[in-house]
């Protein structure tokens, strides 16, 4: 069995969906052949000239990375520029390299849910809600020999998806009523007579994101020539999707034992915390990778932040809020996903290498 680039894009497109990631992002494939076989994957954190080292020595022809090869537009492929070079040198050695960066922070089961897990969180929620997965309740009036033919309609748009359930519906019978005009071209009915019609109330949840096609699946697979329908913007939030994560500790702990307990469960040489060392935290708030500029919208009830890049005016503001801080790195918080990407391509990849690249933690302790 042989896999082509594009298989690992739509394995990595499922797991973290492009439409996740922040607008000023750039994922997806970003170098390479989408029909070129694969003959093996590296994961790794940050496509540098070591990861392509790696790549090389064991015959990948692909990467998957967290952060872009490419974020901002290269003017030059000069190849005395060391980003240009790398780049030059992974077209060379036809790398298809595929990027999952703000898209897999956001999505359920990466960056921060790993994070999450590996600190012993329970209760996982998103810390942020993402305003572009917020969710309407479609409700519309169908005949009932239509409703099958509509309702599996919506569902493939994307309608009617909560959690691992797709086509969620709830339908209720009742009595619809019209009075055909002039130019109507009624489904049933007389012009000019009020036309009453048995029909079924079918409501199905529809993401904010994929709105606009349910629309149209509704418009083109109703049978009535003006369809009625109610979208009503729903409070109730995707509830595994978001930025950073929330959640609780079993026992509430001393800032310093848990600030022990981040740093090994990273396996990180040190870290930095802000606050007492004896302030017991049991409500914790997390977020991978560059995270300092969000101390001022954490939850009031928050403990403890772990995040990365916290800046020491960061941390002023969080300790304004009683809220302790935990920089475990950036490096240090994103670094266990790249694991998790080998794992999950291994698994469904068999039978070809995937190989994670784990280097240690940057930085040298004095
Ligand atoms: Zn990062």
């Amino acid at each position: 069995m042989s896999y082509k680039v594009k298989d690992i894009c739509n394995f990595m497109e499922e797991w973290a969906p492009e439409k996740l990631a922040a607008d000023w992002d750039n994922v997806g494939l970003q170098t390479g052949d989408p029909v070129q076989e694969v003959n093996a994957v590296l994961t790794c954190l940050s496509v540098t000239p070591e990861a392509l080292e790696e790549a090389k020595d064991m015959g990948a022809n692909m990467i998957v990375a967290h952060h872009p090869l490419i974020f901002r537009p290269i003017k030059t492929l000069r190849e005395d520029y060391p980003h240009a070079r790398l780049c030059a040198e992974i077209l060379r050695n036809r790398i298809a390299c595929f990027v999952a960066h703000t898209n897999l922070d956001i999505t359920e089961g990466g960056v921060n849910d790993i994070l999450a897990t590996k600190l012993g969180l329970t209760k996982i929620k998103p810390l942020f809600r993402d305003d572009s997965q917020r969710q309407f309740k479609l409700i519309t009036f169908v005949p009932k020999d239509h409703v099958d033919r509509l309702r599996d309609a919506l569902a493939l748009a994307g309608a009617g998806v909560i959690g691992d359930y797709s086509h969620c519906s709830f339908q209720s019978e009742g009595m619809g009523s019209f009075q055909p005009l002039e130019a109507a071209k009624p489904f049933s009915g007389e012009k000019g007579q009020l036309n009453l019609e048995p029909e079924i109330r079918l409501e199905m949840i529809v993401p904010a994101a994929t709105s606009a096609k349910i629309l149209q699946a509704l418009m083109n697979h109703h049978p009535y020539e003006e369809p009625a329908y109610d979208l009503i913007a729903l409070e109730n939030p995707n509830r595994r999707i978001g930025l950073g994560r929330q959640g609780i500790l079993e026992e509430p702990m001393s800032l310093a034992v848990f600030g022990k307990k981040v740093r090994d469960a990273l396996c990180l040489p040190h870290l930095v915390y802000y606050g007492q060392g004896e302030k017991k935290v049991r409500k914790v708030a997390l977020l991978g990778g560059s995270g300092g500029k969000m101390v001022g919208k954490l939850p009031e009830n928050t403990d403890v932040y772990v995040s990365g890049d916290v800046g020491y005016h960061d941390a002023e503001t969080a300790q304004l809020r009683d809220i302790a801080c935990i920089d475990a790195g950036h490096w240090g918080t994103e670094q266990p996903v790249v694991m998790e990407m080998k794992e999950r391509l291994q698994e469904a990849f068999p039978q070809i290498t995937v190989s994670a690249f784990l280097e240690t933690a940057p930085g040298i302790r004095l």
